[in-house]
This record gives C-alpha cells, structure tokens and sequence, in this order.
C-alpha cells in the first residue's frame, strides 16, 4: 500500500492494549465505531499484532465494553493499561493461566 521507504523514520503508532510503539505498516487499525472503511474525520487507534490475535478471540462487543470501561484513547496510557489488565482479570481470569 505505501512504499516502504515511507515507513522510515516516521510513523509509528502505540498499541492501545499493552502500549507498545510498532511501525504503522505492522500495527492493526482498531475503529471503535466499527467502520473500517469510512475514514473521513476519524483518528485510528492501533493494536499490535499479538493484541489483534488475542482481542479478536473474545466476542467484539465485549472488547468494545472493556475498552470504554477501561477509558481507552482517555487515560494515559498506564492508566489505561492498568484498568485494562485488571478488567480482563476480572472478567477472564489472571491471563498468564489460559
Ligand atoms: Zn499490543
């Protein structure tokens, strides 16, 4: 899509979930509204790979739930990684056991 050279130097995005910088050609768009496809007036937030992976294994209403629960794009994001991971904990059990 973008020519690599583009990618040097620039753009890169943070996780929304465990906070990880990666470069924007490697990370997945996230849409909170769902809609991937219309983009006008709307920012992206990312998810790395692994992220995407794990994400996409829970139902997506209940990851939209856990993300505005967890105030993704409105805390910081330690603030928002700490309510992330204590709210999957609630939900799911410690993550390191499944
Ligand atoms: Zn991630």
């Amino acid at each position: 899509m973008w020519p690599s050279r583009d990618n040097r130097g620039g753009a890169s995005v943070t996780c929304i979930a465990c906070g990880k910088s990666l470069p924007r050609n490697d990370a997945r768009e996230y849409d909170k509204h769902g809609d991937r496809w219309e983009r006008r007036g709307k920012e992206f937030e990312f998810l790395c790979k692994p992220c995407d992976r794990s994400l996409c294994h829970q139902p997506r209403d209940d990851l939209e739930a856990l993300l505005l629960d967890a105030e993704a794009g409105e805390s910081d994001r330690d603030t928002f990684f700490e309510r992330y991971a204590d709210l999957v904990e609630d939900r799911y059990g410690p993550l390191e056991e499944q």
